[in-house]
């Protein structure tokens, strides 16, 4: 399988895209019953994207892409996982894109949760849950610890958090990127305006 693109290349489709979004002039391109059939034998995503489950954050549409383009893994709050790890290996290992998107936004359920859940302000019956708004609040306390109060603060140091994590945990994931077949940018996106902005970047030019 080819990479048509590079990772600054693949950054630039999405930022682009984003424009699109925020001005409300779409191209809507992948989206036809002719693209649709072209992907049946293979797909080559340009850019696998991690993000926060808000329907709010649907990522074909705030990039402006269509089928074949995002290999997409979400859940609420972005919370890293092994199978989210396994889902970002594959996307790197077979489908071989050169950019991962870690997206988070303001007015996070899932972070305001973590500092309802760290002031010890709200309980949650689902057994699950607890699982999910646990792995937010160490970054909430680290946040606190340094003086940070804000929704906003929190949701960009989990961002980047994310992206350590990542680099972290996944061997693949930091090779590639010290190879230079991978870049990731950890973004926040602002549900207002539509408008996705860089918080971090690793092996980009961004
Ligand atoms: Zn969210």
């Amino acid at each position: 399988m080819n990479q048509p693109w590079t990772t600054d290349q693949a950054w630039q489709l999405l930022l682009t895209g984003n424009k699109n979004f925020v001005s409300g002039d779409l191209s809507h391109e992948h989206q036809d019953a002719a693209k649709r059939q072209e992907l049946v034998a293979e797909q080559t995503p340009f850019a696998a994207l991690f993000g926060c489950s808000d329907s709010r954050l649907a990522a074909e549409m705030i990039f402006d892409v269509g089928l074949g383009d995002l290999f997409v893994v979400r859940n609420a709050g972005q919370v890293i996982a092994e199978t989210i790890l396994g889902s970002l290996e594959f996307a790197v290992e077979v489908l071989k894109v050169p950019l991962i998107v870690i997206l988070g936004h303001d007015q996070c359920g899932a972070i305001t949760a973590g500092v309802a859940a760290q002031k010890g302000s709200v309980k949650f019956e689902g057994e699950f849950i607890h699982n999910l708004v646990n792995r937010i609040t160490p970054t909430i306390e680290q946040g606190l610890s340094v003086g940070e109060t804000t929704i906003e603060e929190f949701t960009r140091r989990h961002i980047k958090e994310t992206v350590s994590e990542l680099v972290q945990r996944s061997e693949i994931i930091r090779d590639a990127v010290k190879a230079g077949r991978l870049g990731i940018v950890g973004a926040e996106y602002k549900l207002g305006i539509g408008e996705v902005r860089l918080v971090e970047s690793l092996g980009i030019k961004a």
